[in-house]
């Protein structure tokens, strides 16, 4: 990367990003460029405030870059570019600025030449990708027709980049290796994260809080975020610093403070997911898994063989709805059904057990519950999940989960919840 910031001109240190497009503003397309954009800005130690979606109108786009200047340091627009009348970010920063487009004779030229290569005569809308801010630097635009152009006003710079993700990412990133690169500071992003399952958000807050907030007195200060995420609450840490190893020593001993006070509960520190977690826990121990899954349809073993390399372990599994295959294919014995009904703890052991034996895997695991939105009884509402886990030399785990939502979200909690107990075996072994 070439080195810091050009003399005199204070770093660029916050980032807004407009997205152009009324397509944006729809039900069917995405603003996705700004997803690309915050991860470039953040390795570049640029803080992204905000962004923003606006429907191609000069105005709308004014009034938002007009904000925007009066917040951050760098904006990027994105779309716009295009040749036809309803682009009109060129129009809109020119507007803005105060800075008239000037036409450049050798963007016409490239343009003439490209439409020529394809047999094709230019057409003449395509003039307007050439007006470029008078002052403005020329973004090449390897994979495009619209170049994009970067313009300095004191120390803010102001980018316009075309909407195709595909030409954007390429431009962006040969400007964060150069343009950007020289004007942005030496300080740059780290970050590390936290996985929890097992506690809801606030739970994790109450013990969380009373550590993290002693860090933002620290040098350098260490920002958190707390999320809830389908499965799992995270918490993100992040930290600015110019010095790698002295910021990597400073999240390694937070992520310390966090799992002493938060415990087993975290089961990731390195964004791995909880397949993978578990998945890299059977492998170090050398153990198979199986299972017989009801109310998750098999979304256990579906989520452990998304891992590449699963094969080593995961021996298979059973998705048994119906009473009789619980009974037919994992050997749960119909009188302890008639019992205690489907859903219980002991048809859950059954499960695991019976699949066990037959697979002949080091672990078993058997869930079963009630998903919903129907089928759920005053004493096992909608929800009611037991899972059971069971290993080698008598190890075994049975849970009731009381799980609330949707009926995805409910199966999603079954197997996360499933594959967490066996952590918590594995760990113990
Ligand atoms: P050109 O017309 O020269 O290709 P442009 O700058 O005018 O460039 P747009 O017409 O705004 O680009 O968009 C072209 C394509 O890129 C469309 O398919 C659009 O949905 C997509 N696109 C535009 N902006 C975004 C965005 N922020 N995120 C993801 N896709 C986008
Ligand atoms: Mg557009």
């Amino acid at each position: 990367m070439t080195g810091g910031p050009s003399a005199g001109v204070r770093p660029l240190a916050t980032a807004e990003v407009i997205a152009v497009g009324s397509e944006l503003l729809g039900s069917t397309r995405l603003d996705t460029n700004s997803l690309f954009l915050s991860e470039i800005l953040s390795s570049l130690g640029i803080v992204l405030r905000a962004k923003a979606v606006v429907g191609d109108s000069r105005r709308e786009i004014a009034a938002v870059l007009r904000g925007a200047l009066e917040r951050v340091d760098l904006v990027i627009l994105t779309g716009g570019l295009g040749p036809t009348d309803d682009d009109l970010t060129r129009e809109a920063v020119s507007d803005v600025l105060g800075v008239p487009l000037v036409e450049h004779a050798d963007i016409v030229e490239h343009l003439t030449q490209r439409f020529a290569r394809r047999g094709l005569k230019m057409p003449d809308v395509n003039r307007r990708q050439a007006q470029i801010l008078r002052g403005g630097v020329v973004v090449e635009n390897p994979n495009g027709t619209a170049p994009g152009q970067m313009f300095e006003r004191g120390h803010q710079v102001i980018l316009l980049l075309p909407g195709p993700p595909r030409e954007l990412k390429a431009m962006m990133a040969e400007l964060a290796r150069t343009a950007l690169a020289q004007r942005s500071g030496t300080e740059r992003l780290f970050r590390t994260t936290l996985f929890i399952v097992g506690r809801g958000e606030s739970h994790v807050e109450e013990i969380a809080q009373p550590v993290y907030s002693t860090w933002l007195q620290d040098t350098p200060p260490i920002e958190t975020t707390i999320l809830a995420a389908p499965g799992q609450i995270e918490l993100h840490l992040v930290v600015r610093s110019a010095d790698a190893s002295a910021a990597e020593r400073a999240l390694a001993e937070a992520r310390e403070q966090l799992v002493a006070v938060l415990g087993a509960d975290v089961f990731s520190i390195d964004g791995r997911s909880m397949e993978e977690i578990v998945g890299a826990l059977l492998l170090e121990r050398t153990l198979t898994i199986a299972a017989a899954e009801s109310c998750s349809g098999g979304l256990m073993m579906s989520r452990l063989t998304d891992v590449p390399g699963s094969s080593a372990y995961v021996a298979g599994g059973v998705v048994v709805y119906s009473n009789e295959l619980k009974t037919t294919l994992a050997g749960v014995d119909p009188a302890v059904m008639g019992v205690h009904g489907a859903v219980s703890e002991p048809v859950a052991m059954a499960l695991a057990e019976g699949i066990r034996a037959r697979t002949g895997a080091s672990i078993g695991v058997g869930i079963t519950g009630i998903a919903g939105p129907t089928g759920g009884t005053p004493e096992k509402p909608v929800g009611t999940v037991c899972i059971a886990v069971v290993g080698r030399e008598g190890a075994s785990a049975v849970r009731t989960f009381s799980l609330f939502g949707t009926r995805t979200m409910i199966k999603f909690w079954s197997a996360q919840y499933a594959m967490n107990m066996v952590r918590r075996m594995l760990l113990e072994v």
